[in-house]
Protein backbone atom coordinates (compact mmCIF):
# COMPACT_ATOMS: atom_id res chain seq x y z
CA UNK A 1 0.00 0.00 0.00
CA UNK A 2 1.35 3.35 -0.97
CA UNK A 3 2.44 5.71 2.04
CA UNK A 4 0.06 8.36 0.29
CA UNK A 5 -3.05 6.34 0.27
CA UNK A 6 -3.32 5.60 3.86
CA UNK A 7 -5.08 8.80 5.24
CA UNK A 8 -3.04 10.87 8.22
CA UNK A 9 -5.43 9.91 10.19
CA UNK A 10 -5.12 6.41 10.04
CA UNK A 11 -1.38 6.67 10.35
CA UNK A 12 -1.87 8.40 13.84
CA UNK A 13 -4.34 5.43 15.33
CA UNK A 14 -1.56 3.15 13.91
CA UNK A 15 0.92 4.96 16.44
CA UNK A 16 -2.35 4.49 18.95
CA UNK A 17 -2.43 0.68 18.14
CA UNK A 18 1.20 0.35 17.78
CA UNK A 19 1.27 1.55 21.55
CA UNK A 20 -1.50 -0.57 22.59
CA UNK A 21 0.38 -3.88 21.38
CA UNK A 22 3.58 -3.26 22.61
CA UNK A 23 1.69 -2.93 26.32
CA UNK A 24 0.22 -5.88 25.35
CA UNK A 25 3.80 -7.42 24.59
CA UNK A 26 5.14 -6.40 28.34
CA UNK A 27 1.99 -8.28 29.54
CA UNK A 28 2.91 -11.37 27.92
CA UNK A 29 -0.15 -11.08 25.57
CA UNK A 30 0.12 -12.91 22.19
CA UNK A 31 -2.98 -12.45 20.96
CA UNK A 32 -5.90 -9.94 21.00
CA UNK A 33 -9.65 -9.22 19.70
CA UNK A 34 -10.02 -6.47 17.60
CA UNK A 35 -12.85 -5.17 20.41
CA UNK A 36 -10.26 -5.71 23.23
CA UNK A 37 -7.18 -3.39 21.13
CA UNK A 38 -9.65 -0.91 20.07
CA UNK A 39 -11.01 -0.69 23.66
CA UNK A 40 -7.06 -0.45 24.57
CA UNK A 41 -6.24 2.32 21.93
CA UNK A 42 -9.21 4.27 22.72
CA UNK A 43 -10.85 4.02 19.31
CA UNK A 44 -14.07 2.06 18.13
CA UNK A 45 -13.70 -1.77 16.64
CA UNK A 46 -14.97 -0.65 13.48
CA UNK A 47 -12.92 2.02 13.13
CA UNK A 48 -9.83 -0.41 14.05
CA UNK A 49 -10.75 -3.18 11.07
CA UNK A 50 -11.32 -0.35 8.93
CA UNK A 51 -7.54 0.86 9.71
CA UNK A 52 -5.96 -2.50 9.51
CA UNK A 53 -7.72 -2.74 6.39
CA UNK A 54 -4.81 -0.54 5.02
CA UNK A 55 -2.39 -3.39 6.01
CA UNK A 56 -3.69 -5.84 4.11
CA UNK A 57 -5.21 -8.99 5.38
CA UNK A 58 -4.78 -9.75 9.15
CA UNK A 59 -6.08 -11.81 11.97
CA UNK A 60 -7.67 -14.94 12.20
CA UNK A 61 -11.60 -14.88 12.57
CA UNK A 62 -12.22 -16.13 16.05
CA UNK A 63 -8.67 -15.42 17.72
CA UNK A 64 -7.86 -12.26 16.89
CA UNK A 65 -4.64 -10.54 16.14
CA UNK A 66 -1.18 -11.96 16.94
CA UNK A 67 0.11 -9.36 19.02
CA UNK A 68 3.98 -9.48 17.56
CA UNK A 69 3.34 -9.88 14.04
CA UNK A 70 0.80 -7.10 14.19
CA UNK A 71 2.87 -4.82 16.13
CA UNK A 72 5.84 -5.45 13.68
CA UNK A 73 3.31 -5.33 10.27
CA UNK A 74 2.52 -1.95 12.54
CA UNK A 75 5.99 -0.78 13.05
CA UNK A 76 6.71 -1.14 9.26
CA UNK A 77 3.94 0.73 8.13
CA UNK A 78 5.27 3.74 10.25
CA UNK A 79 8.22 3.41 9.37
CA UNK A 80 7.65 5.13 5.92
CA UNK A 81 4.15 6.66 7.10
CA UNK A 82 5.64 8.48 10.05
CA UNK A 83 3.91 11.44 11.84
CA UNK A 84 6.05 14.28 9.65
CA UNK A 85 8.32 16.02 11.96
CA UNK A 86 8.67 19.96 12.10
CA UNK A 87 10.56 22.18 13.73
CA UNK A 88 9.45 25.64 15.68
CA UNK A 89 11.80 28.67 15.86
CA UNK A 90 11.26 31.46 18.32
CA UNK A 91 10.02 29.97 21.63
CA UNK A 92 8.15 33.54 22.79
CA UNK A 93 4.64 33.66 23.41
CA UNK A 94 2.91 32.34 20.37
CA UNK A 95 6.00 30.03 19.73
CA UNK A 96 5.26 28.69 23.44
CA UNK A 97 1.53 28.63 22.69
CA UNK A 98 2.15 26.30 19.70
CA UNK A 99 4.19 23.93 21.72
CA UNK A 100 1.69 23.59 24.17
CA UNK A 101 -1.00 22.88 21.62
CA UNK A 102 -1.74 18.95 21.53
CA UNK A 103 -4.01 19.38 18.02
CA UNK A 104 -0.89 18.77 15.46
CA UNK A 105 -0.52 14.67 16.07
CA UNK A 106 -3.66 14.33 15.14
CA UNK A 107 -3.23 16.07 11.64
CA UNK A 108 -0.09 14.13 11.29
CA UNK A 109 2.55 16.73 12.45
CA UNK A 110 4.69 16.68 15.26
CA UNK A 111 6.70 19.62 16.82
CA UNK A 112 10.26 17.54 17.73
CA UNK A 113 12.11 20.31 18.85
CA UNK A 114 12.33 24.15 19.35
CA UNK A 115 14.61 26.66 18.71
CA UNK A 116 15.56 30.17 20.32
CA UNK A 117 17.95 32.60 20.64
CA UNK A 118 17.84 32.97 24.21
CA UNK A 119 17.48 29.05 24.62
CA UNK A 120 18.65 29.11 27.90
CA UNK A 121 15.70 31.71 29.39
CA UNK A 122 13.65 29.04 27.76
CA UNK A 123 14.10 26.10 29.17
CA UNK A 124 12.11 24.87 31.99
CA UNK A 125 9.36 26.53 30.60
CA UNK A 126 6.80 23.97 30.67
CA UNK A 127 6.79 22.78 27.59
CA UNK A 128 6.60 19.65 26.06
CA UNK A 129 9.73 19.84 23.85
CA UNK A 130 13.48 20.93 24.88
CA UNK A 131 14.40 24.02 23.19
CA UNK A 132 17.76 24.30 21.83
CA UNK A 133 20.07 27.10 20.89
CA UNK A 134 20.28 28.12 17.17
CA UNK A 135 23.35 26.76 17.13
CA UNK A 136 22.06 23.15 17.30
CA UNK A 137 19.38 23.93 14.47
CA UNK A 138 21.34 22.18 11.50
CA UNK A 139 22.66 19.32 12.91
CA UNK A 140 19.06 18.15 14.24
CA UNK A 141 17.47 18.98 10.82
CA UNK A 142 19.72 17.38 8.91
CA UNK A 143 19.91 14.28 11.53
CA UNK A 144 15.96 13.93 11.85
CA UNK A 145 15.50 14.63 8.16
CA UNK A 146 13.34 17.89 9.08
CA UNK A 147 11.62 19.00 6.38
CA UNK A 148 9.35 21.20 7.61
CA UNK A 149 9.62 25.02 10.20
CA UNK A 150 7.15 26.65 11.95
CA UNK A 151 8.52 30.33 12.30
CA UNK A 152 7.49 32.38 15.39
CA UNK A 153 10.33 34.96 15.42
CA UNK A 154 9.60 38.76 15.88
CA UNK A 155 9.57 40.66 12.10
CA UNK A 156 13.07 41.54 12.80
CA UNK A 157 14.86 38.58 12.49
CA UNK A 158 12.27 36.59 10.58
CA UNK A 159 14.54 36.85 6.89
CA UNK A 160 17.51 36.17 9.03
CA UNK A 161 15.89 33.14 10.66
CA UNK A 162 14.52 31.84 7.30
CA UNK A 163 17.70 31.88 5.26
CA UNK A 164 19.49 29.57 8.27
CA UNK A 165 16.47 27.25 7.96
CA UNK A 166 17.13 26.79 3.78
CA UNK A 167 20.38 26.45 5.03
CA UNK A 168 19.72 23.55 6.76
CA UNK A 169 17.38 22.13 4.42
CA UNK A 170 14.09 23.00 5.41
CA UNK A 171 11.94 23.13 2.35
CA UNK A 172 8.68 24.21 4.12
CA UNK A 173 7.58 27.33 6.03
CA UNK A 174 4.63 28.03 7.89
CA UNK A 175 5.43 31.72 8.92
CA UNK A 176 3.70 33.45 11.81
CA UNK A 177 5.90 36.54 11.37
CA UNK A 178 4.42 39.77 9.71
CA UNK A 179 7.18 39.68 6.89
CA UNK A 180 7.37 38.74 3.37
CA UNK A 181 10.13 36.08 3.25
CA UNK A 182 12.55 35.57 0.67
CA UNK A 183 12.83 32.09 -0.24
CA UNK A 184 14.21 30.17 -3.28
CA UNK A 185 12.53 28.13 -5.75
CA UNK A 186 12.12 24.62 -4.38
CA UNK A 187 10.89 26.29 -0.65
CA UNK A 188 7.37 26.77 0.18
CA UNK A 189 6.61 29.08 2.65
CA UNK A 190 2.41 30.01 3.75
CA UNK A 191 1.70 33.11 5.69
CA UNK A 192 0.16 33.43 9.04
CA UNK A 193 -0.45 37.09 10.00
CA UNK A 194 -2.97 37.11 12.42
CA UNK A 195 -3.49 40.58 12.64
CA UNK A 196 -4.48 40.63 8.97
CA UNK A 197 -7.12 38.02 9.31
CA UNK A 198 -8.46 40.30 12.00
CA UNK A 199 -8.57 43.29 9.77
CA UNK A 200 -10.29 41.34 7.01
CA UNK A 201 -12.42 40.05 9.92
CA UNK A 202 -13.30 43.86 11.22
CA UNK A 203 -14.17 44.67 7.45
CA UNK A 204 -16.87 42.04 6.45
CA UNK A 205 -18.59 43.20 9.96
CA UNK A 206 -18.87 46.36 9.56
P1 LIG B 1 8.83 37.08 24.77
O1 LIG B 1 7.99 37.37 25.97
O2 LIG B 1 9.59 35.80 24.86
O3 LIG B 1 9.67 38.25 24.30
P2 LIG B 1 7.32 37.52 22.41
O4 LIG B 1 6.36 36.63 21.74
O5 LIG B 1 6.93 38.93 22.69
O6 LIG B 1 7.75 36.77 23.71
P3 LIG B 1 9.16 38.05 20.28
O7 LIG B 1 9.92 39.31 20.44
O8 LIG B 1 8.05 38.00 19.29
O9 LIG B 1 8.71 37.55 21.70
O10 LIG B 1 10.17 36.89 19.94
C1 LIG B 1 9.77 35.58 19.87
C2 LIG B 1 10.92 34.69 20.21
O11 LIG B 1 11.86 34.70 19.14
C3 LIG B 1 11.67 35.08 21.46
O12 LIG B 1 11.72 33.96 22.34
C4 LIG B 1 13.06 35.45 20.98
O13 LIG B 1 14.07 35.06 21.89
C5 LIG B 1 13.16 34.67 19.69
N1 LIG B 1 14.11 35.26 18.73
C6 LIG B 1 14.31 36.56 18.46
N2 LIG B 1 15.26 36.70 17.52
C7 LIG B 1 15.66 35.47 17.17
C8 LIG B 1 16.62 34.93 16.25
N3 LIG B 1 17.35 35.73 15.47
N4 LIG B 1 16.77 33.60 16.19
C9 LIG B 1 16.03 32.79 16.97
N5 LIG B 1 15.11 33.21 17.86
C10 LIG B 1 14.93 34.53 17.97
Amino acid sequence: MSRLLIPRKTVYRFSLYYRALQRLKTNSIETVSSAALAKAAGVKPTQLRKDLTYLGQFGTRGLGYDVSALATKLNEALGTTRLQPVILVGVGNLGAALLRYGGFAKEGFEILAAFDAEASKKRGAGLPVSVFPMGKLRELVRTKKIKMAILTVPATAAQEVTNELVDAGICGILNFSPVILEVPDGVVVNNVDLAIELENLSYFIQ
